[in-house]
């Protein structure tokens, strides 16, 4: 049996029931079969992929904190600190009901090979809790960032595990969890990312997610003799990513028409009016279905079905899994030329499969969403500097970062012999440079 199918069946085996950890195993080893085979033998005797799919540490952790009516609540706390090869662990934090350490594997599994193509030194890792912190008032939010990070502190620091955020958890979260880590080592560094600004935070954090996919985008879309201007786009979430991938996208001329949330979905064929979005969803934590109070000719659809809006590009930027087989070919069929992956994983692999094999440009969530983390790894330069840059100055870091990106999935890609599958390219490129530091730091 080849090296790559006797470890997909060992990870399968060992983690049972974990099947969106399986998902990305299955998706990454797959794509990396050429190179994998052509060393096989050498990565077999070091153990290189059994050490590769196995977190360095998991940290599982009891958060009691006490909600608003005097009743201790209790939630699951999590860390996977994946891989250190090149880097202190980073990666968010992610508050949702749906998390398990299946997700959190999942996602530190992909963070690895993300955080490796951004090119600076940040290795990988994952944590946060099932906690949901929808309807939640401030207080409470606080009580258990602070439950949260009194357990996780013992194991992050700037040097060690730089933590930021996910689902769930946004600049109020991250205020939260850095006071409580200041509080109890005394230490002011740079030991989480999406700080605020007056403390340390970095100018675009919050924007670069949703600018880095949509840089990225751009730059596909040109390397394809094709143009972002005019084109309209459907953005599923109305988050963090989404918001700020509309904005890009806008800035850039083309037409975003339709947003989501978990409860449902608008359609504004005029063009999404960001600035009422942004009011919903930041300022006052609504639903996405506010949206028609203020503009009455857009639309408002309960449940899925975003995928179903005729456009020229998808962005799915809401959660994994969120785009199936079925709505590639509805997108497909209705012209879709190009998907980038604004979340992590949100296309399904035979939806992924599909637009390859159908000719849509795909670029996949590793590449796309790469720009967070990468304006993080920024912020924390800038912490270890003891300076700020630049909105322009940070901005422009982002853009060149995104190109890079690019630059290097479509180089590794060519180099073996699939030109235009961005997600084998993103893969092989930020593969080798984790194996790279892995190999010449010995058996560890
Ligand atoms: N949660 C983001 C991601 O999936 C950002 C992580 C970070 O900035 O460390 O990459």
């Amino acid at each position: 049996m080849s090296y790559v199918d006797e470890i997909y069946e060992r990870v399968v085996r060992e983690n049972r029931g974990e099947v969106e950890f399986h998902q990305a195993v299955k998706e990454v080893l797959e794509s990396l079969r050429l190179v994998i085979e052509s060393k096989e033998d050498e990565y077999r005797k070091i153990a290189l992929l059994e050490r590769l799919t196995e977190p360095e540490r998991i940290i599982s952790f009891r958060v009691p904190w006490i909600d608003d009516n005097g009743q201790v609540q209790i939630n699951k706390g999590y860390r996977v600190q994946f891989n250190s090869a090149i880097g202190p662990y980073k990666g968010g934090l992610r508050f949702h009901p749906s998390v398990n350490e299946s997700i959190l594997k999942f996602l530190g599994f992909e963070q690895i090979f993300k955080n490796s193509l951004t090119g600076h030194p940040i290795g990988g890792g994952k944590g946060g809790s099932n906690f949901d912190p929808k309807c939640k008032s401030d207080r409470e939010i606080m009580a258990f960032c602070q439950s949260f990070m009194t357990e996780l502190y013992k194991y992050t620091g700037a040097a060690q595990d730089v933590p930021a955020g996910d689902i769930g958890v946004g600049a109020r979260e991250i205020g939260f969890l850095f006071g409580q880590y200041k509080r109890l080592t005394s230490q002011y560094e740079g030991m989480i990312t999406g700080k605020g600004l007056k403390f340390g935070g970095s100018l675009v954090r919050t924007e670069s997610t949703g600018y880095g996919v949509v840089y990225i985008l751009e730059e596909m879309l040109k390397k394809n003799g094709k143009e972002l201007v005019g084109k309209k786009v459907v953005i599923s979430g109305s988050g963090n990513v989404a918001i700020y991938a509309t904005e890009k996208a806008q800035q850039l001329g083309a037409k975003v028409i339709a947003l989501s949330d978990s409860q449902g979905y608008i359609y504004d064929q005029n063009g999404i009016n960001l600035e009422i979005v942004k009011q919903i969803k930041e300022v006052r934590r609504g639903t996405i279905e506010e949206y028609i109070e203020a503009v009455p000719s857009a639309k408002y659809t309960a449940g899925k079905g975003i995928w179903s809006i005729p456009c020229h590009i998808a962005l799915p930027c809401a959660t994994q899994n969120e785009l199936d087989l079925e709505d590639a070919k509805m997108l497909r069929g209705n012209g879709c030329i190009a998907v980038a992956e604004g979340a992590n994983m949100p296309c399904t692999m035979k939806a992924t499969n599909y637009f390859q094999e159908s000719d849509v440009l795909f670029m996949p969530g590793k590449a796309a969403n790469a720009g967070g983390v990468a304006t993080s790894a920024l912020e924390m330069s800038q912490n270890s500097m003891h300076l700020y840059w630049t909105f322009a100055e940070v901005e422009e870091k982002l853009r060149r970062i995104m190109v890079n990106i690019f630059a290097k999935a479509e180089d590794a890609a060519k180099r073996y012999g699939v030109p235009g599958n961005y997600v084998v390219g993103a893969n092989i490129a930020g593969f080798e440079k984790v194996v790279d530091a892995m190999i010449a730091q010995g058996i560890v």
